[in-house]
């Protein structure tokens, strides 16, 4: 095996694109009429346009970096949740809810894994030299299978999540969440169709900080540690600060007070058993 790729092939579908468009419809209460307004459709299409960037990764031999959005989504390869901003009038804002173009870590690894030498070059040693430049400014790396178990022990591996601070994310997100549910209306399904549809843009709105909460959860009893080969100058292991692991059982026990974990009146009020047929 040279470890050369041939050829890589990869399919679409449209079921991430539908599940950005029902949670674009649930964060932004949006039809006042018949109308479509475009907030929702711009952030399914930078959604695919995201994907597409990370299967294009994939092809070209990439594997996913968990640990990247901890780095102000530096990684296609990662697991991207929409970014959601809350504007200075309190409102829901979508307009940066995905990347545009590659991030830093991609650059780096393509410059690893493809870079172009010029003859003479003495090519380990220049990609020696790259790997060193990497881990010198600082770039984070947890791959899938060490993310993906929510037992797993890296704070910075997570799938699905945001920011530099788990916590202050899942603070933020409950933020969201409070706003979306306070204005969740009729105004959140298309005039003329079944109001017990409702229950369908509530289910992601209502567990909006789920994924928040692991990368929050693997702070508590975890490590943060890196893939280092000795010499490298990186730290194979610490342990996450007790304050930092107690200031994380805080951030998840607000996740199971009354006032989260309930449904709201103005929402319970809304939705009805569905329709026959439908
Ligand atoms: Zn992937």
């Amino acid at each position: 095996c040279t470890g050369e790729i041939m050829k890589g092939k990869v399919t679409l579908g449209s079921l991430r694109v539908r599940q950005d468009y029902l949670i674009a419809e649930g964060l932004l209460a949006p039809y006042d009429d018949e109308e479509k307004p475009d907030a929702m459709m711009e952030m399914s299409l930078a959604r695919i346009r995201q994907l597409s960037a990370h299967e294009v990764g994939h092809t070209l031999g990439i594997q996913h970096n968990m640990a990247a959005s901890t780095q102000g989504r530096a990684s296609v390869m990662d697991y991207p949740h929409p970014l959601i901003r809350i504007d200075d009038d309190g409102n829901v804002d979508l307009s940066h809810a995905y990347e545009e173009g590659i991030g830093a870590w991609d650059e780096r690894v393509i410059l690893w894994g493809y870079q172009d030498f010029p003859d003479g070059t003495d090519r380990k040693a220049a990609r020696d030299q790259i790997m060193a430049d990497t881990i010198d400014a600082g770039h984070v790396y947890v791959n899938d299978p060490d993310s993906r178990p929510v037992s797993s022990a890296n704070p910075l591996g997570n799938l699905w999540d945001n920011g530099a601070d788990s916590i202050e994310e899942l603070e933020h997100l409950l933020r969201v969440r409070a706003i979306a549910m306070q204005n969740f209306s009729a105004r959140n399904t298309r005039p003329g169709q079944p109001m017990a549809g409702l229950e369908e843009v509530l289910v992601p709105i209502y567990l909006l900080h789920r994924f928040q909460v692991i990368a929050v959860g693997k702070n508590i009893g975890g490590y943060t540690w890196t893939y280092t080969l000795r010499g490298d100058g990186q730290e194979a292991s610490t342990p996450v600060s007790a304050d930092r692991q107690r200031q994380a059982i805080t951030a998840l026990l607000e996740t199971l007070t009354p006032a989260v974990l309930r449904v709201p009146e103005n929402v319970l009020a809304l939705i009805p058993p569905r329709p026959p047929g439908s």
